[in-house]
């Protein structure tokens, strides 16, 4: 499946580029950026999936990307190089040996031959060197976010805390509403689930739980989805709103008058139970 990013570009910025969904694993996407010719590849966690891609679409492979140490996202980095010898982009502190460019907050990356540009933030909590990738392009604003936001929800914290986590969603929900969000999972009917039972009174997430089983039962990928989206129906976005911190009261998981944090640690430990 492509997908072809819509919008106008202003003169000298490129709008040719795709991004190519590659399926691998049980539910994991992996990404490859290309513009028919050459190709950066966004956690590649399985060589295979990855290099019949490429293949398939006669590209060449110019740059792999990385977000974060899981072996479901770096897992393929070898075989990769052994035929394509790219520079490895990746997280500076995230114990990763084959990054050849390391890579923290503000730091920018010219992805070669493609003639893209991508800005980088740091977003600690499910690791504590996790980065994604911002491609802000006026008309074409790009989200890699690895396993940071996922769409309807976000992933369980196993390095950072709470109020980390909270800190990195706010940073890419302050992206403008337009960015198209790669997460690197397919979760998302489950999170909607969670989440109509924390914001039961949400009409924008009634419409996205009918458009996202949709695309499910019609064998399509909920992702990408946009920042705007995730933020009119994310609890994970939206753990300030009044009705989310009740929903938890109401159950017994959080007090009356809880600060933010606490809100948003306890709407955590739920969906790692729910
Ligand atoms: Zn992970």
């Amino acid at each position: 499946m492509t997908h072809l990013p819509g919008g106008a570009a202003p003169a000298g910025a490129r709008n040719d580029l795709t991004v190519l969904t590659v399926p691998a694993f049980k539910d994991n996407y992996l990404w490859l950026i290309h513009d028919g010719v050459h190709a950066a590849a966004v956690d590649p966690g399985d060589s295979g999936p990855i290099l019949a891609a490429l293949a398939a679409h006669g590209l060449a492979l110019t740059a792999i990307l990385l977000t974060h140490h899981h072996a479901d996202h770096i897992g393929g980095v070898p075989e990769l190089l052994a035929r394509f010898p790219v520079p490895v982009y990746g997280p500076g502190n995230d114990g990763i040996d084959v990054v050849t460019h390391r890579l923290g907050e503000g730091a920018r990356v010219t992805v070669p031959r493609l003639d893209l540009e991508l800005d980088v933030l740091e977003v600690p909590g499910h690791t504590l060197g996790h980065i994604a990738y911002v491609r802000r392009t006026p008309g074409l604003h790009w989200l890699f976010c690895g396993d940071t936001l996922f769409a309807g929800g976000c992933v369980r914290l196993f390095e950072g805390t709470p109020a980390q986590m909270a800190a990195s969603l706010e940073k890419l929900a302050a992206l403008p509403e337009d960015t198209e969000v790669y997460c690197a999972h397919e979760y998302t009917l489950s999170n909607l689930r969670f989440a109509q039972a924390v914001d039961a009174d949400n009409a924008a997430l009634q419409l996205r739980v009918r458009d996202e089983s949709a695309k499910r039962a019609a064998g399509l990928p909920t992702v990408p989805s946009s920042i705007g989206l995730e933020r009119s129906t994310n609890p994970f976005l939206r753990y300030q709103e009044p009705a989310i911190a009740a929903a938890l009261v109401a159950a017994g998981r959080l007090h009356a008058g809880a600060a933010p944090v606490e809100t948003f640690a306890a709407l955590r430990e739920w969906k790692n139970v729910y």
